[in-house]
């Protein structure tokens, strides 16, 4: 650990708190972050040349493993003709025709550069064509952050959420209503009060950023008739499980067709890439077409894009998301079984390639729920994981990820260490 204690001090005399995004500060689980020097299909080597095997997959993106020969070679190819050009390219087109074929719910489509980035824009585009002002959003999904989504909710039953972030003025997320996760009465309270003022429902339809909480029976249905019903758009946000839970996200799992989809990370395969898209009448709402703006100057970047193209292509593939499936489950069922052998009171849960890991004994279905979990046994785990070279992610709260090239063998090896971190809990 010398070099990395090193850098992250070094880290942070210039940049806050030495990331460049919070949760990579170690900040919930204590110690210091390993910095990354190279990765390598399901592993990644720190400054100090330790290796791990990693289950962040740099937060969802890195389906295939690290740095997939296939993606590596495009992304040369493209960044030889040119890095940007500010125009459009014919690959842009080949992507958008990609996204549109593999998801049935998405006519058109707007790239972008960011997961952030296409949930603003998918916002401000369902109240450019509701033209309303209040949007629902859930406690415990997180859409990136913009302004109007880092909001908690209010106080009372039904009222509008208060910023968490410094910065954020209250007018800002006066139109935000922020609702349980799950909860199907919470929803069909809110339309009825304020149906005819409600631009769009946000929602992770399998939420990744509390942990991994699945969707209760009913509860994406309920969304989808209430938005019919009061003609407001339902927005998948598929930023994490769009190709990560299978070949056409949640919505392909469920049936559940959204108006509006955003996605992001598998999409870019490890490079700076996000969409929204969704139905036609929809998108022709934003410019140039319509008078919702959004722009940006490295949108459908050639170098990221050929980088996307080229892993929607290789996970198209017949028999992946069954073996990232079964991969998945491999690993939830002996981590189970291992804190069953150790007494640890503990459960975990598994979508496609995605997975979450709770120290209570039941898979929650609330973010209070999973708050309930014991966060110092996870803390105290991750570290004893992290030591014997296992790198989940570093938050209680945060979703697992498993690529096509975590093997049996790399399975069994993390069991095993699991094995000695939960008997370390004792
Ligand atoms: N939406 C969801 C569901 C996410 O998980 C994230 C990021 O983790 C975002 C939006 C924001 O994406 P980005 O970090 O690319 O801005």
């Amino acid at each position: 650990m010398i070099r990395n204690v090193e850098l992250f001090e070094r880290a942070c005399r210039t940049i806050p708190g030495g990331v460049n995004s919070p949760v990579r500060a170690f900040r919930s689980v204590g110690g210091t972050p390993p910095f990354i020097e190279r990765a390598n299909g399901a592993y990644v080597w720190d400054a100090d040349q330790k290796q791990y095997i990693d289950y962040v997959g740099s937060w969802g993106p890195a389906i295939l493993g690290h740095a997939h020969p296939e993606v590596v070679k495009a992304v040369q190819e493209a960044a030889v003709n040119g890095l940007s050009f500010g125009a459009p390219t014919e690959a842009e087109i080949e992507l958008a025709e990609l996204l549109v074929h593999r998801l049935p719910s998405i006519e058109q489509v707007r790239l972008v550069s960011s997961g952030t980035e296409a949930t603003m824009s998918a916002i401000r585009l369902a109240r450019g064509y509701t033209g309303r002002a209040k949007i629902i959003k859930f406690e415990g999904c997180y859409h990136g952050h913009a302004d109007s989504l880092l909001v908690k909710a209010g106080s009372g039953l039904l009222t509008f959420g208060n910023p968490t972030s410094a910065g954020v003025p209250p007018e800002f997320t006066a139109h935000t209503l922020v609702l349980d996760y799950n909860d199907v009465a919470g929803v069909e309270a809110a339309f009825e009060k304020y149906g005819d003022e409600i631009a769009c429902v946000i929602v992770e339809p399998v939420a990744g950023n509390m942990n991994l909480v699945q969707p209760v029976p009913g509860f994406l249905q309920a969304l989808r008739d209430q938005c019919t019903r009061f003609g407001a758009v339902l927005i998948f946000d598929e930023v994490m499980t769009g190709f990560r839970v299978g070949p056409q996200g949640v919505q392909g799992r469920t049936g559940i067709v959204p108006d509006l989809t955003t996605l992001a990370k598998v999409i870019g395969g490890g490079m700076p890439i996000g969409a929204f898209g969704g139905r036609r009448d929809i998108m022709a709402h934003i410019a140039p077409l319509g008078g919702v703006y959004q722009a940006g100057t490295l949108s459908g970047n050639p170098v990221a894009v050929a980088a996307g193209l080229t892993t929607l292509r290789l996970i198209g593939q017949p028999g992946f998301y069954e073996r990232l499936e079964a991969q998945t489950g491999k690993l939830v069922a002996g981590l189970r079984a291992a804190a069953a052998s150790a007494g640890v009171a503990f459960s975990a849960d598994h979508v496609g390639g995605m997975f979450g890991l709770y120290f209570r004994d039941a898979v929650p279905a609330s973010l209070a729920e999973v708050s309930a979990g014991d966060t110092a046994a996870f803390n105290k785990f991750f570290h004893a994981a992290l030591a014997r070279g296992v790198n989940f992610a570093p938050s209680a709260f945060e979703a697992g990820f498993v690529s096509i090239a975590h093997d049996d063998d790399i399975i069994a090896r993390t069991v095993a260490v699991a094995g000695e971190a939960f008997a370390e809990l004792n």
